[in-house]
């Protein structure tokens, strides 16, 4: 990719990785009765047999891998193969002494992978490329994306859909064109997730009765609106505004900028209704809990625009 930023290839070149040399046997039926046997014993340089065929049954027959993880720098990494089959039988000899390779395998192969586990550090979230580049067109990710998850098969697809989105976001909406609303890639990207402000709501305001056991009224409002927003955070970088493929460190300082216009507004208009609006309007009682809740209400609106123009954008 010669057209590539510098500051993107070299977040690119910073990722390290474990290397793998797996080992794949076919075996006329199975080793054992489980799909993963995880190994700790220092005699063995495998972390664990995996006999897929006991999780997906085949034709009969069983499928085992062997995965010898290590440092592509290390001196072992470059056997060959023959080596590495002839290893994991011999473990598999230790762990079950009637077994007879002889008899019982019906094929054995080896791959070599270099970018078989990324190595994560810590600050590793941050420092992950984006996976929509600078490169116009050019949407990018590997098994580093699926952080703070491990490599599955489950975490591809949902990294494979997320990049779809990504590119049909992109695609399908040129810059100088209207777009009708019903089409519109960015709508379907940021609607709100169902239920997502009634969790940052329900945190809001269920933790301010909570808060109010120990502080006075305006300061149980503001400790509950911290404990909101904190929700609201998590749920909007994943769920709604799709966030998560960018740097963390500036959204969350346009989240707070954006959160203290609306904690502002939510101050003001709970004061004033508790103070003023409530008691002249002939209310009595649950005037702090009325109150409260029209004020976390009103910067919904004005939040979520903050938040889709600024903060997520
Ligand atoms: C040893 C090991 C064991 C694992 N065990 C499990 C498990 O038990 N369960 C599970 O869910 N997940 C497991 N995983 C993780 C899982 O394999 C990966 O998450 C998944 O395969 C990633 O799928 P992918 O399609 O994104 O990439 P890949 O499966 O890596 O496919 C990428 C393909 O692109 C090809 N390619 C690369 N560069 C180019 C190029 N320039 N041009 C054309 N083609 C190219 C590659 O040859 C490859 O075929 C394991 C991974 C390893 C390494």
């Amino acid at each position: 990719m010669p057209d590539i930023p510098s500051d993107e290839r070299a977040k690119i070149a910073a990722i390290k990785n474990v290397g793998v040399v797996c080992v794949l046997l076919k075996l006329k039926r199975p080793f054992t009765q489980n799909f993963w046997m995880n190994i700790n014993d220092p005699r063995i340089h495998i972390p664990g047999l995996i006999e897929y065929t006991n999780l997906n049954p085949l034709d009969g027959n069983a499928i085992v891998y062997a995965p010898f993880y290590m440092p592509q720098t290390h001196p072992k990494y470059q056997r060959p193969f023959a080596e590495f089959i002839d290893e994991t039988l011999a473990v598999m000899c230790l762990i079950r002494p009637d077994f007879d390779p002889k008899a019982e395998v019906l094929a054995a192969t080896a791959s070599r992978y270099e970018f078989a586990q990324t190595v994560c550090s810590p600050g590793f979230y941050d420092a992950l490329p984006s996976m929509e580049s600078k490169v116009a067109g050019l949407f990018m990710a590997d098994t580093s994306h699926y952080y703070p998850e491990d490599r599955s098969i489950s975490e591809s697809l949902r990294i494979g859909s997320e990049l779809a989105r990504l590119a049909q976001r992109q695609s399908a909406v040129p810059k100088s064109a209207p777009r009708p609303p019903e089409f519109s890639c960015r709508n379907q990207a940021s609607r709100p997730v169902p239920g997502g402000r009634r969790h940052r709501g329900a945190a809001n305001y269920g933790s301010r009765f909570i808060f109010s056991l120990w502080f006075s009224f305006p300061m149980a409002i503001v400790l509950a609106y911290l404990v909101g927003m904190t929700v609201a955070f998590v749920l909007m970088r994943h769920y709604v505004f799709e966030g998560h493929g960018k740097a963390v460190g500036p959204q969350i300082w346009k989240f707070t900028l954006v959160n203290l216009l609306a904690v502002a507004q939510t101050l003001v208009v709970s004061l004033v209704l508790a103070r003023w609006v409530l008691p002249w309007a002939g209310f009595t009682r649950h005037i702090d809990a009325i109150a409260h809740a029209v004020g976390v209400a009103v910067p919904l609106v004005s939040s979520y625009f903050g938040h889709r123009l600024a903060t997520f954008k």
